[in-house]
């Protein structure tokens, strides 16, 4: 085995090695404070860390924004959303106007076991109705469950945290997430 590779396994066995002493002694095997003590990893589900605010869990949608304008669907570069819609008619906006057709969301799933998380749906929607959620708990033991439709998608609403002012002297107005 050329050395270069030798050395490559050793320093590997010492990062595993390292690892496994901090796991096992969490407090050091000396009794100098280390900023890095303990396990790396956590004891999922018995143990939960809280993803970054921001994180791209899963995708919520704000139903009564969506206007069924199929922008979404057509960007997906995964063909992984799926809308139906009909027309309806709806009372003017002014007393003597002319009623409007109005679009009604009848269906919209996103199957998570395609959506590869690009976040191109929540950039193009014009309507303010697609949100980034950092919810992560929706794995499903068969993968065709991974099709979650417009009432789940709903419900992740009321995790998506609100927009976080931005950096100083920025000028463009805080976005607003719709409750
Ligand atoms: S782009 Fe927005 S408004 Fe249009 S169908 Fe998608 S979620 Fe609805
Ligand atoms: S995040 Fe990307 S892949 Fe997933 S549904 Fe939206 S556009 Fe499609």
């Amino acid at each position: 085995m050329p050395d270069i590779y030798g050395k490559g396994l050793l320093k590997g066995l010492g990062v595993t090695f390292r690892e496994m002493t901090k796991t096992i002694f969490p407090d050091g095997m000396t009794k100098r404070p280390s900023p890095t003590k303990g396990a790396a990893t956590v004891q999922y589900p018995h143990e939960k860390e809280a993803p970054a605010p921001r994180a791209r869990g899963v995708i919520a949608l704000k139903e009564d924004n969506c206007t069924v304008c199929m922008l979404c669907a057509r960007s997906c570069p995964d063909w992984c959303i799926y809308i139906e819609g009909h027309e309806e008619k709806a009372p003017p906006r002014r007393p003597g106007g002319k009623p409007r057709t109005v679009s009604a969301l009848d269906r919209f799933d996103i199957d998570y076991a395609l959506c590869m998380y690009c976040g191109i749906c929540v950039e193009v929607c014009p309507f303010d109705a697609l949100f980034w959620s950092p919810e992560y708990e929706y794995s499903e033991p068969r993968i065709a469950d991974l099709l979650h439709d417009k009432t789940r998608l709903g419900e992740w609403m009321e995790t998506v945290p609100d927009f976080e002012p931005y950096e100083a002297g920025s000028e463009v107005k805080v976005r607003k997430v719709p409750r």
